[in-house]
């Protein structure tokens, strides 16, 4: 195997499980790259729940985008956390292991959680970016870029035997990110972009850290990208919207949807 990408969760802000969603997937950010001896996360939003984790004799990543709530919120209810205990390293490009330990920590406390989920679960390690690195190295090589998010995302770049998986998410494109974008993506075999908005929606929504559809379209013209899959629905578009959307996109261009598998 080379590499294997499964996607988890499709929608941005907020989980849906109404009828109208069931195609695509009701669950938020959470996608999974696995290699012959390592399964890696990025990020966990409720499509955390359905990962299989921990398979014997691989290790186990979690990266994160970044730790709005739709992308961390998960973490906590994956059940095989707590019938088996070999380590699981959780890391992030955009901040050191204190801030990120912080971060969750807290949010698995008091107020938010019943139980002190760090205190209970030593096999949860918080570790730095590099060290996530030292363990890929050799693996499969891992890069990552700034991305245009309130508070901060990073992007990531996955590359195997000459293969590779770029994710963009959550990220709201402007015109000065090209260039860098262009040469991040570049000869992707696939790039999983942020399009949660229409531009007529982005009108509304400046600000607020999306990208559009249409953008998704206009960089995959621009990018020697080989392949773009639209990720983070907006919660309120249901699966006959994105279908009809979706016949507008090029060939090359389509909506993520849950348990979608890629291989390269
Ligand atoms: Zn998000
Ligand atoms: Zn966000």
């Amino acid at each position: 195997m080379s590499m294997k990408f499964k996607v988890h969760g499709v929608r941005g802000s907020v989980s849906n499980s109404s009828p109208e969603f069931d195609r695509y997937g009701g669950n938020t950010s959470c996608y999974e790259i696995e290699i012959d001896d390592c399964q890696i996360i990025i990020d966990t939003g409720t499509g955390f729940h359905n990962v299989e984790l921990m398979r014997k004799q691989k290790d186990t990543v979690i990266i994160y985008s970044h730790f709005h709530h739709d992308h961390i919120q998960g973490l906590s209810f994956n059940k095989y956390l707590y019938d088996n205990f070999s380590p699981i390293l959780l890391s992030s490009a955009l901040c050191n292991a204190n801030t990120l330990k912080k971060i969750l920590e807290t949010y698995y406390s008091g107020h938010y959680f019943p139980i002190d989920l760090f205190g209970q679960l030593k096999h949860l390690k918080i570790v730095e970016f590099n060290e996530i690195n030292k363990l890929l190295k050799g693996k499969i090589k891992l890069s990552s870029t700034k991305l245009r998010h309130p508070g901060g995302a990073c992007g990531y770049r996955f590359e195997k035997n000459g293969a590779s998986i770029v994710t963009l998410f959550d990220n709201e494109y402007h015109d000065n990110q090209k260039q860098d974008l262009i040469e991040f993506c570049e000869g992707a075999d696939l790039v999983v972009w942020d399009g949660m908005f229409t531009e007529e929606e982005l009108l509304s929504k400046q600000g607020w850290g999306h990208s559009s559809i249409e953008k998704a379209h206009e960089f995959a013209s621009l990018s020697s990208l080989k392949r773009m899959l639209i990720t983070h629905h907006s919660p309120d578009r249901t699966d006959v919207e994105l279908d009809k959307i979706g016949k507008t996109l090029d060939s090359n261009i389509e909506f993520a949807y849950e348990n979608q598998v890629f291989s390269f």
